[in-house]
């Protein structure tokens, strides 16, 4: 694995003040899930530790394809785990003005939804996070500094490139602007203060089931658009010069990243999908460009990039969560995703071993690497 553990992030070793931040890159991999009428055939891709996992090659297989990122959750882990170690971290920059963005990435039914949403049982990262920011804020205000905080929510959606307000439901295409200081602003926009945490539960839950009951009607919606929740944190100075910082912290349920026209969705149309692919598309060049640390960030080519340009690289501090499903009728989509979510994968010779209980734990693994060839390849 030498060739990975040498892969050093430009940003991480380049100085100077204009030094992007790189984009955390994490993968998630559901729990193996098998219908009554389908028939059992395994896993194709599993966990080798907490960083790495496999995947069969489908072009040989008797070679499994091996990737590295900032950090693999296998199927094991937690929500809180999730929200702890990836998550939970970059929160407290929200009360210095800053801002952040989480994003989950990933085909229709890997895990998106579960992971930013969750259920009542297992609440995802959007309710942990709103929680975990009132808890800052609480622990802000008792220790009694210069300072008063609000906190406040949007809830938007972006579907077939237009920008749709999720609190106040209609079908206007709201504008993206930026003003001097370049904060990226949406006027018109629906921005709901909240008091405490179960406000947020009050305007959220019933726009969010809009957005399901939509779902049905519309040929499943919810798996053609990004769904973004804002949280807005502002403080504000109670003395002269009465400064004010905003930090803004975008959490995002994207659109499935499955390939429309290859799946051949009958019902879908082509404006459809030219919007989710081309924001996905252009989604992806931002992270290389910024996790290269070089190049142009091409921002302006999407309305989703377009709308996180502040949250998104540069003094923001983001994260996605790449989702994806062990089964083998994902598997060319997991291998794009895979391949999204990281820029470099070894080949590796020898047979994907099988297994109907996988073990993951961590550090356990013995790898077998003795005799075989390893070649890094470029994408
Ligand atoms: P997506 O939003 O990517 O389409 P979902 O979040 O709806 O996918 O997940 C598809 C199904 O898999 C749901 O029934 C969900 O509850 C389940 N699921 C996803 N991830 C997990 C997980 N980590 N643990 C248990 N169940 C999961
Ligand atoms: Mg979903």
């Amino acid at each position: 694995l030498s060739a990975m553990a040498q892969r050093v992030p430009v940003s991480d070793v380049a100085g100077g003040s204009k030094r992007m931040s790189r984009v955390r890159v994490a993968v998630r991999l559901r729990p193996y899930m098998v219908k009554q009428d389908e028939k059992e055939e395994g896993a194709c891709v599993k966990g080798l530790g907490p960083q790495n996992l496999e995947i069969i090659n489908w072009r040989n297989s008797t070679e499994t394809l091996q990737y590295q990122f900032d950090v693999f959750y296998g199927e094991q882990t937690t929500q809180q785990e999730v929200f702890l170690t990836s998550v939970k971290p970059i929160l407290p920059h929200l009360l210095n003005g800053q801002n952040a963005s989480v994003f989950a990435y990933g085909p229709t039914g890997a895990g998106k939804t579960h992971t930013m949403l969750g259920s009542q049982e297992q609440p995802g990262v959007i309710p942990r996070a709103v929680r975990e920011v009132f808890q800052l804020v609480r622990a802000q205000e008792t220790e009694g500094d210069d300072w008063d905080y609000t906190i406040g929510m949007s809830y938007l959606e972006i579907y077939n490139e237009k920008v749709l307000d999720l609190l106040s439901p209609s079908t206007q295409d709201l504008p993206i602007r930026e003003d001097k200081d370049r904060n990226i602003l949406i006027p018109g926009l629906t921005h709901t203060r909240l008091s405490s945490f179960s406000e947020f539960h009050t305007h959220f839950i019933p726009a969010s089931l809009n957005r399901t009951t939509a779902s049905t009607k519309l040929n499943h919606r919810s798996s053609r658009s990004h769904a973004i929740v804002l949280i807005k944190v502002v403080k504000s100075q109670r003395v002269a010069p009465h400064r004010q910082q905003t930090g803004k912290l975008y959490l995002v349920d994207l659109a499935g990243s499955e390939d429309n026209r290859r799946t051949g969705n009958q019902g879908l149309r082509l404006k459809e999908s030219g919007a989710i692919n081309l924001s996905l598309f252009t989604l992806s060049k931002v992270v290389d460009s910024l996790n290269a640390g070089v190049g142009r960030v091409p921002y302006r080519d999407s309305k989703l990039t377009r709308l996180l340009q502040d949250s998104l690289g540069g003094s923001a501090h983001s994260v996605m969560i790449t989702n994806i499903a062990p089964e083998y009728k994902y598997y060319f989509d997991t291998f794009t995703a895979l391949n999204f979510a990281s820029k470099s994968k070894l080949i590796v010779n020898r047979p994907f071993v099988r297994e109907t209980v996988s073990s993951t734990e961590p550090g356990k693994r013995t790898r077998q690497e003795k005799g075989c060839e390893a070649t890094a390849e470029p994408q």
